[in-house]
């Protein structure tokens, strides 16, 4: 290049320097995936926050520049020596997947041409792929591929997208001009399980409804909503004069995986005119299977469903998904026309600008690594992996019945929910489910800073639950199964602790 035409701004990389530090890196990755593969790796040091806090001291902001280079090296080191690693095989917290490594190449790729995926004249391809990959992600669970559909950052933000959507369309005045607050003769209602993610809470008050709009449907002893507790919320609301909005049934709840009755859930909608909405982020992929039960199958009947990509596709973190059946939902709900974007010039063609359909204006091309794995991976890819998971969990299930002091709880989709109690435990009652929560509890922070597997936990009908969600296409049968047995050492050392006996 003419010397004329280099600026030489700080944040400027030569090519050479470039090459050099991208390589050196993508090499550090590539040990770095190799590393976590290996079983006597731990999943993480756990680490106290002041043990952490300490690596990066407190000294002021720079005055002057590194090298790229030495930079990216050592946050390579700080990375990968002090994080907990989703994707290790032992790892089965919460529902955080590994990263699809094409994933990982797919964010790199993306940032580099740095499209603004708001408007399609900013992201002409980029808007197209996303276009795309929205169909493809309604195809796969069996929704019609004619609705509407946006990219968002995670689970949350997909059902807020749709609970807006929803809200627009049923609010009985227009409530983007007026708001959602009209007085105690027009309370607004929507209704859940009682094993809800707390998106709902968060739903319900930043987008001016109040919690106590929520109707909390109890779910029952399967962790399903009843349908007949359902329609008789709504009826008594409407008999009192309130206005039913929406209800919610989960594709797979945050804690056990349940499913509720949605053929159910749908068919009291429909006869009360309300908007149907499947929380779907976890097990809303699932329904790809062929053998999903009719209930997963029946999100297909929903008004809008949210889905997680950097759940079930193994995406990278970020990446949820947004799809209502009629695309003009979405733009009824978030579009607007200010003077400062003139984006009509192919009107006629029926482009997209994404920034018309959520809340988002400028965005990023996220859509690019979720688009690289389906084709990476195919359909066929897919269904095996989350086939494979399930099965996972499954067996984890079964082998339980093997141990004495370990009490199985729940089994659905790929989510296990145990307990470990004590063989020699006398006491009865309050007492006995107390200790054993306590218990629990304390072997499961014992389990997660150990580093040698990683569950998380549920509650389940008041006892406190060692979880293990199979989210995780790293994860072999003999990984597997080597947590009963790590739960009962460390269940009967902690016992041993707590109730002052001599360790077994
Ligand atoms: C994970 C999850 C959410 C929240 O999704 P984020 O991606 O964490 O924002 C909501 N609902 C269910 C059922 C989930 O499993």
């Amino acid at each position: 290049m003419k010397e004329t035409l280099r600026r030489h701004a700080a944040l400027d990389m030569s090519p050479d320097e470039f090459r050099r530090a991208g390589h050196a890196l993508v090499d550090r990755i590539g040990q770095f995936l190799d590393w976590i593969q290996d079983r006597s790796n731990p999943v993480t040091r756990g680490e106290r926050p002041t043990q952490i806090r300490s690596l990066l001291g407190n000294a002021p902001l720079p005055r002057t520049g590194e090298p790229a280079g030495d930079l990216l090296e050592e946050a390579s080191g700080l990375l990968f020596d002090h994080s907990l690693f989703n994707g290790h095989p032992r790892f089965w917290g919460y529902i955080t997947s590994p990263a699809a490594p094409v994933g990982m190449l797919g964010d790199f790729l993306a940032s580099a041409v740095n499209p603004n995926v708001g408007a399609y004249d900013l992201s002409p391809v980029a808007t197209e792929m996303e276009r795309q990959t929205v169909r493809w992600i309604a195809e796969m669970i069996g929704y019609p591929t004619t609705c509407g559909g946006i990219l968002v950052s995670g689970g949350n933000m997909a059902n807020f997208v749709c609970f807006l959507a929803a809200r627009k369309a049923k609010v009985p005045w227009d409530v983007r001009k007026e708001g959602a607050a009209k007085g105690e003769s027009h309370r607004l209602r929507v209704y859940c399980s009682s094993e809800t993610h707390t998106w709902i809470n968060k739903a319900a008050d930043l987008f001016g409804l109040g919690h106590n709009a929520i109707g909390w449907i109890p779910a029952g002893p399967d962790q399903r909503m009843a349908p007949e507790a359902l329609r008789a919320q709504i009826r008594a609301d409407v008999s009192e004069g309130m206005t039913p909005l929406i209800v919610v049934g989960a594709a797979g709840t945050v804690s056990t995986g349940a499913t509720d009755p949605l053929r159910e859930i749908g068919a009291i909608c429909r006869e009360h005119n309300l908007w149907f909405h499947v929380d779907g982020a976890y097990g809303g992929f699932a329904a790809a299977l062929p053998e999903a039960s009719a209930d997963l199958k029946a999100l297909s009947e929903a008004d809008s469903v949210a889905v997680d990509p950097h759940k079930w596709l193994y995406a990278p973190l970020e990446a949820g998904c947004a799809l209502v059946r009629d695309p003009k939902m979405l733009i009824d709900a978030f579009s607007y026309h200010p003077e400062y974007y003139r984006f009509d010039e192919h009107a006629g063609e029926g482009l997209t600008n994404f920034y018309e359909l959520g809340m988002q204006n400028s965005r990023g091309f996220r859509a690019l690594k979720v688009w690289l794995a389906l084709r990476q991976a195919g359909r066929d890819g897919y269904e095996k992996m989350i086939r494979e998971d399930c099965s996972l969990a499954a067996e984890l299930f079964r082998s339980l019945a093997s141990y004495p002091e370990i009490e199985p709880l729940t089994c659905n989709l790929s989510i296990a929910t145990f307990r470990f109690v004590p063989s020699d435990l006398r006491s009865a009652g309050k007492d006995r489910e107390e200790y054993l929560n306590k218990l629990n509890e304390a072997l499961l922070a014992r389990l997660q800073s150990g580093g040698k597997a990683y569950p998380s936990n549920a509650v389940i009908g008041g006892k406190y639950a060692v979880r293990a969600c199979i989210v995780n296409f790293r994860t072999t049968s003999d990984d597997i199964l080597n947590l009963p047995p790590l739960v009962v050492a460390t269940g009967r050392e902690i016992d041993a602790e707590m109730r002052g006996k001599k360790p077994l």
